[in-house]
């Protein structure tokens, strides 16, 4: 049996994630909206130390703000050869207003000097669906790869033009938005939100 709230807030102003939310649970009947609609509500906090820490965090504050089921996507890219950076300061690496490929540019100058097979990097997603502030569930996902040497392909958004997926020899920017979900940390996570929606005792 399925159970499923009608609506879900996604805590996020990224269109790029956004679009990876609605992509996947288009096959529930669920309205899945973004926080253009709480555009003037205050920022949450997300000072946490890891992914799962800021989900919750950005999960009890927004679904404190409405009166919908709210799932909040903390992520990012940790590359070893940079200790696990950006890691949770992924979408605050160089500067806060940098474009995404800007930063992609910093991770390969940074990478200048490194060769295979140190390049190696995972992408985290970290899903907290929460409800009146409190949270409910967390799920998470990675996905194992390396950085490239250029940026490739021109789909997805953030580092995927560095991201590279070696067993398909193509990085996450060549995929297409289905292949991406197939493979990505954050299709892992909707996975597992997707068995919990499926649990008939999920509620
Ligand atoms: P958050 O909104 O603080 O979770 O920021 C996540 C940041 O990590 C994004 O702005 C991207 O820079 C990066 N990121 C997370 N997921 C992906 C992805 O699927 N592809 C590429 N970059 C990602």
């Amino acid at each position: 049996m399925l159970w499923i709230p009608d609506r879900l807030l996604v805590a996020t102003f990224n269109p790029g994630k956004l679009r990876e939310f609605q992509d996947y649970l288009a096959r529930f009947p669920v309205r899945v909206t973004g926080l253009d609609e709480l555009s003037h509500a205050p920022p949450s906090p997300e000072d946490g130390e890891t992914f799962e820490q800021n989900a919750r965090q950005k999960a009890v504050h927004y679904s404190r703000l409405c009166d919908a089921w709210t799932l909040a996507d903390d992520s990012g890219l940790v590359v070893d050869a940079l200790g696990g950076e950006p890691g949770v300061f992924s979408a605050r690496y160089v500067r806060p207003l940098a474009s995404d490929e800007r930063r992609c540019r910093e991770v390969l100058a940074r990478l200048e000097s490194v060769s295979r097979p140190n390049r190696t990097a995972r992408f985290v997603c970290c899903l907290a669906l929460a409800r009146q502030g409190a949270v409910e569930q967390v799920f998470e996902g990675t996905v194992e790869g390396e950085i490239a040497f250029e940026s490739r392909g021109t789909n997805g958004f953030g580092y995927d033009p560095i991201f590279l997926l070696p067993k398909l020899s193509r990085t996450m920017a060549e995929l297409s938005a289905a292949e991406k979900l197939g493979v990505s940390h954050r299709g892992e996570a909707l996975r597992k939100l997707s068995e919990y929606f499926l649990q008939a005792d999920a509620r």
